[in-house]
């Protein structure tokens, strides 16, 4: 059967460049002035969504792009570029890494041109860790990550206030979702980039996690005085209520895992165990859950051990 007539095949040819261009979804929506995010699938890494799981964001400033984070991939990072520019009508100044997960620094090559800053810790743990987190990336993605390569940090992200055109924007450091993580806070609109240390509609992600500094981190970014919340995954809000759900399943979590370690279940045991119906309607729900206990309950275990040194 001859399927491809010549009309048709030569539309199939002009489409083909095109789909590849327009691979990820990326869709700003405005925030506030000079302020837009991009939402991401609320999913797991896949090769359909090409491991676009996560929020990014950008400020423009009047004297350049601040963006923050860079995305899954090499091909990410530079579609985002392209979107960013075409957006705001300014080139980019400088690229903000918050904390060291994949998602958001693999698309750093598309930024090598301008500062990629990161903070201290998070730049070490970047060198040692990089190439392992984005061969993992890899892994879940496949082909989307093609040419993706680390491209480490370059320029320091000292913590605190610093003007940059019309913007206030304060770099403050709240560690808990892992051992060293940023959130923004822009005092000239009012938006608060909690990142990952909030989600909303996704279930938090928790392989590098301390919970009490978590929890700690919570309540500071709760005290700002934000308008528009943009937590690191799921949607934007503009009240703290994807802060207030983080920490109940954060609560619930540690509380579960306590539990169950005091009554000696087995790490199958607790993974079978029930989620509250609030958090089971979040997105991957039961498998973070899995993941969770996977990471964190031999901690849990270790603390429930009676003393055996005699005294
Ligand atoms: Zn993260």
């Amino acid at each position: 059967m001859r399927f491809c007539g010549q009309p048709f095949c030569l539309w199939l040819a002009l489409l083909a460049p095109m789909a590849q261009a327009q691979d990820y979804p990326i869709q700003p929506q405005q925030v506030a002035a000079d302020s837009w995010v991009v939402v991401a699938d609320t999913g797991y890494f896949t090769p359909a969504n090409g491991g676009f799981l996560v929020n990014t964001a950008f400020i423009a400033t009047g004297d350049g792009v601040v963006v923050l984070g860079s995305g899954p991939s090499r091909a990410f990072g530079e579609q985002y570029r392209r979107v960013i520019e075409h957006t705001t009508g300014q080139a980019v100044r400088e690229l903000i890494i918050t904390h060291k997960h994949p998602d958001h620094f693999l698309g750093n090559q598309a930024f090598r041109d301008v500062p990629i800053r990161a903070d201290e810790r998070t730049s070490a743990m970047l060198r040692s860790e990089a190439e392992g987190l984005a061969e993992n990336l890899y892994r879940l993605v496949g082909d989307r990550m093609q040419g993706t390569e680390v491209q480490l940090p370059t320029a320091p992200l000292p913590t605190g206030l610093r003007v940059v055109g019309g913007h206030r924007l304060e770099f403050i450091a709240v560690a808990g979702h892992t051992q060293s993580d940023i959130a923004v806070f822009d005092h000239t609109t009012g938006v608060l980039y909690a990142i990952d240390q909030v989600f909303n509609g996704r279930t938090p992600t928790l392989p590098n996690a301390s919970i009490a500094d978590w929890l700690a981190a919570l309540d500071r970014l709760q005290a700002l005085p934000f308008k528009v919340l943009v937590p690191g995954h799921g949607p934007v809000t503009r009240d703290a209520g994807p802060i207030h759900a983080t920490r109940r399943y954060l609560q619930w979590l540690d509380g579960s895992l306590r539990e169950a370690a005091g009554r000696g279940l087995t790490p199958n045991e607790v993974m079978a165990l029930p989620v509250p119906a609030e958090f089971a309607a979040w997105a991957e729900a039961r498998d973070e859950w899995r993941r969770s206990v996977g990471f964190l309950y031999g901690r849990y275990e270790q603390a429930a051990l009676p003393a055996v040194d005699g005294r």
